[in-house]
């Protein structure tokens, strides 16, 4: 394969089929990058934005993948570089609120399943880029981005503890790989959302009270957060690694 046939590279964006995935998905191939567009049961979804991306002239594909299994993911990388080229980024999108519930009423397999999906699942996707990407494994360096949440900073709310700290773990993950990869050509840095019109906030019965408090009125849009995401990976972020930037509209 060419440089020229393989543009800038391959993007797994996880837990794309909709919401922020996609829209992270669509901005990445608009910038040039193959997208691997994952998803664990919605395959209609992740064809969807497939076909969206094909239409305007990008590169995509749909790779059904569970983050939390790792023989999946496994061969979600593979995939991606056997058809889209070189790695050169990692989107640790996925991920679930799990059970709304007081700790004390929280069934331990559902939170067992939560630390899966949201810790789990993005540090072993991180292990393959790292794996693909390292300079010191022959790679070309690359990015990383994490999507964590704004509850990391606030504990959450509404039976959304466990989900609040699986968040905090990230941010965690997110500056201690930032310097153990910064050698080797990785940036690793993360993007912690406030409320964001998807159908997780959807679920959220608190989504209008925060859009009343909100100082800029509203609550966010998947393009906003592809935005960030967009100018993490590129050259113009060259110098930042180990940061978590906050898009939430203020407060
Ligand atoms: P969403 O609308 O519920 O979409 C979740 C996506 O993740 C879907 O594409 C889903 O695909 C995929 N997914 C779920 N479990 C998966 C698994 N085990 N393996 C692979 N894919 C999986 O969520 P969203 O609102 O776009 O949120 C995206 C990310 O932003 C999440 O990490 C979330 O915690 C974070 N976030 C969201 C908000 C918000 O207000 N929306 C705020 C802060 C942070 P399938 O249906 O195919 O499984």
């Amino acid at each position: 394969m060419t440089t020229a046939e393989q543009g800038q590279g391959a993007v797994i964006v996880t837990g794309a089929s909709r919401g922020i995935g996609a829209a992270i998905a669509e901005k990445l191939a608009d910038d040039g990058y193959g997208v691997v567009v994952n998803y664990a049961a919605d395959a209609d979804g992740a064809e969807s934005v497939v076909s969206a991306i094909r239409a305007r002239g990008g590169r995509a594909m749909a790779v059904r993948a569970d983050v939390a299994a790792p023989g999946d993911v496994a061969d979600m990388f593979q995939r991606a570089q056997r058809e889209l080229g070189p790695l050169a980024a990692l989107v640790n999108n996925a991920g679930t609120v799990g059970e709304q519930a007081r700790i004390d009423e929280q069934d331990a397999d559902e939170l067992t399943r939560l630390m899966q999906v949201n810790i789990v699942g993005p540090m072993v996707c991180a292990k393959h880029a790292v794996h693909a990407m390292s300079t010191a494994h022959g790679g070309n360096g690359g990015s990383i981005v994490n999507i964590a949440s704004l509850a990391a900073q606030t504990g959450g709310r509404g039976g959304t503890v466990p989900y609040a700290a699986t968040k905090g773990a990230l941010v965690t993950f997110t500056h201690g790989l930032s310097n153990e990869v910064a050698p080797e050509g990785i940036r690793v840095n993360s993007v912690s959302p406030g409320l964001i019109d998807t159908d997780m906030a959807a679920a959220a019965p608190w989504a209008k009270e925060v859009a009343a408090h909100s100082p800029i009125g509203r609550i966010g849009r998947p393009d906003e957060i592809a935005a960030t995401v967009s100018w993490l990976i590129s050259p113009a972020a060259s110098f930042i690694t180990g940061s978590d930037i906050t898009v939430s509209g203020g407060r």
